[in-house]
């Protein structure tokens, strides 16, 4: 251990985004360490749990299988589902539910991940979207009419924004509700692609309704109510016996008292709900890579050729260290947001989008190598890797895209960076070429930004550290000031253009979830080796080669920042939309 530097305590910062300050250059120790563990009570919960549904669910790979193929989840099964208390994990015990943390209903969800995508999927979008707005959101009336349904499964919940014309630009629903006389909306519209939709009770539904106060309004829609239905099961690639339907409402009456929220703040509500439900995904991505990587050993050391087990070839071990160093990772990320979350921690949505664009990633590429260990097995339907490659597809797609959750998390960083530079600009005009003057009148942003230009202030881990975590330590303090200069620089070249330059963008979200990962990784290793647990040296090793390959991956991007080719891309582009062919040919 390196005796040399102070320890930090670790006072969480709630008022503090952990992933916004690493655009300004700085890391946030208190929000960093020490890792955190999971709490007393959602541990015993937790311990029996796991069993339960291993119990469960284990015997039932055959059926999933087939329930795969028909695409389809019997009601018998879903009746298993409720009768386990799986639709009431996140719900307050005063409504009958289990109030587990967010790091614990990730915890579930990874469990029942590493049997079956699709049960997830059923479990997940009833809680972490089709009702959690009612836990974030509803009134005690609306909670106390709905949530011991919900949380008995009597009730299943769906989460209806996407519609034909509004999938990524959700604020664009066409959807819409008109107030009557008497208070209560008329709701009319369809929606797609709804997870739960041909099962569920009850609707959390996005409607336009263009008052004074906003454009869109949330409302909480019964099923059973006139002019609801929903469309047949949809035929999908993957998670195909997760229910997926179109819901149409047809001049449905939704009393007043079934407004969510404030009149006129639909999106803030929809954006809170997702940002809130990201941690169950990213469980589920972790889940599903631990079934891999369970398989994918077993497979490598039965499968023997050229009179040796395959596990013995460096190509297949590489493939192992790298799906075991993507998980630790993913999991590191996903229960320091869910910690995040737990804590009431005010705005931790770049964290949650980091985790969810890292572990979808993450387990995408797992599912490949996975398959390429088991080569021709792997591409047999008899065996799991086909329908876990498919399953997890979809984890890219849905609650928000890879790529929109890219731009969100620059932009988002980049905005507050390009606040504090208004600041700067107004507050004085040459403030690099005297800072000393500027320290008494610039804010936080510019003294830090002053601090830089003259040499000072390089963001500096101050925790004692495994000397190997020292090292890794040592990228991150320095990545994290190219990150903020990176910030600055895009932003004086660009201003508020920033956002039409989506390449660069891609290349500053790539750094901050290398970064925000990387660090997570570095703060659970460390917990682990002050807690001596077995393990300890194997976190240590792991988050030596993430930090190594983020090194790489940082530089590259630093460098393409100035070094791109990504005008002659874009004409590239452009030239093979207009003729909507590839233009070549060898006869
Ligand atoms: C199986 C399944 C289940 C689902 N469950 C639900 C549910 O329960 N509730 C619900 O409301 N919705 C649900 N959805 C919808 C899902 O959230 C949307 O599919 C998703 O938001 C993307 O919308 P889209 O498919 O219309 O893609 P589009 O928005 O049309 O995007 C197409 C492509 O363009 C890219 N793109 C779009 N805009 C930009 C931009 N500004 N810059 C750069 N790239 C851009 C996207 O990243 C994507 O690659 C589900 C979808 C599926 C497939």
């Amino acid at each position: 251990m390196n005796t040399t530097a102070a320890t930090s305590d670790g006072t969480l910062q709630r008022d503090q985004s952990f992933a916004k300050n690493l655009f300004f250059g700085e890391i946030l120790e208190e929000n960093l360490f020490p890792y955190p563990a999971m709490r007393e009570r959602d541990r015993e919960l937790l311990g029996s749990m796991v069993d339960a549904i291993d119990d469960f669910l284990a015997d039932k790979h055959a059926d999933f299988k087939q329930w795969d193929r028909e695409a389809h989840q019997p009601e018998e099964f879903i009746q298993g589902l409720r009768d386990m208390g799986l639709f009431g994990l996140i719900i307050p015990e005063q409504y009958g539910g289990l109030e587990l943390s967010n790091a614990a209903y990730a915890r579930v969800l990874c469990q029942t991940s590493g049997h079956d995508s699709s049960t997830s999927l059923t479990i997940g979008a009833h809680s972490s979207i089709g009702m959690k707005g009612l836990l974030l959101f509803g009134n005690d009336d609306q909670k106390t009419r709905y949530l011991p349904s919900l949380a008995s499964g009597a009730m299943i919940a769906a989460f209806c924004l996407t519609e034909s014309g509004a999938g990524s630009d959700a604020a664009s629903v066409r959807a819409k509700a008109v107030k009557n006389d008497d208070g209560s909306w008329t709701l009319s519209g369809e929606k797609i692609w709804i997870t739960n939709g041909g099962i569920a009770q009850l609707y959390t539904v996005f409607a336009r309704t263009d008052t004074p106060e906003g454009k869109m309004t949330a409302f909480v829609v019964e099923a059973a109510w006139p002019g609801v239905s929903h469309g047949p099961h949809e035929d999908k690639m993957g998670i195909r016996a997760s229910s997926t339907t179109t819901v149409a409402f047809a001049d449905v009456r939704v009393p007043a008292e079934n407004v969510l929220g404030e009149v006129g703040k639909g999106f803030k509500v929809a954006m809170a709900i997702l940002n809130n439900g990201r941690t169950g995904l990213g469980g589920g991505a972790v889940g599903g890579m631990k079934a891999l990587i369970k398989l994918s050993t077993r497979q490598a050391k039965e499968r023997r050729q050229f009179g040796r087990a395959i596990a013995e070839f460096g190509l297949v071990r590489e493939k192992i260290a790298q799906m075991t160093v993507d998980c630790f990772a993913a999991e590191s990320a996903v229960w320091m947001v869910a910690h995040y979350i737990d804590s009431g921690c005010v705005d931790a949505s770049v964290e949650a989008a980091i985790s969810k664009v890292f572990a979808s990633d993450a387990i995408q590429r797992a599912a490949h190598e996975a398959t390429q260990i088991a080569a021709g097995n792997g591409f047999m339907r008899e065996f799991p890797y086909e329908q876990i490659t498919r399953d997890a597809r979809i984890l890219s797609i849905f609650e928000g895209t890879n790529e929109i959750l890219r731009l969100y998390i620059a932009l988002s960083g980049l905005k507050d960076v390009g606040a504090n530079l208004k600041e700067i600009s107004s507050s004085i005009d040459d403030i690099f070429n005297n800072p000393i003057k500027g320290f008494g009148v610039l804010g936080e942003y510019a003294r830090r930004r002053a601090a830089e230009a003259t040499g000072f202030g390089t963001a500096k881990i101050l925790r004692e550290l495994h000397p190997d975590l020292r090292i890794a330590a040592a990228t991150y303090e320095q990545f994290v000031v190219e990150l903020s200069k990176s910030a600055d620089a895009l932003l004086r070249e660009h201003g508020k253009t920033i956002a039409d330059f989506q390449y660069q963008q891609k290349r500053i979200a790539d750094l901050a979830i290398d970064m925000f990962v990387g660090l997570c990784t570095l703060s659970r290793a460390d917990s682990l080796v002050r807690a001596n647990h077995p393990a300890a040296e194997t976190a240590v090793a792991i988050c030596e080669i993430f930090t190594h390959q983020a090194h790489r991956r940082m530089s590259r991007n630093i460098r393409a920042l100035t070094h791109n080719e990504d005008e002659q891309v874009d004409k590239l582009a452009g030239k093979v939309l207009e003729v909507e062919t590839y233009p070549f040919d060898v006869i």
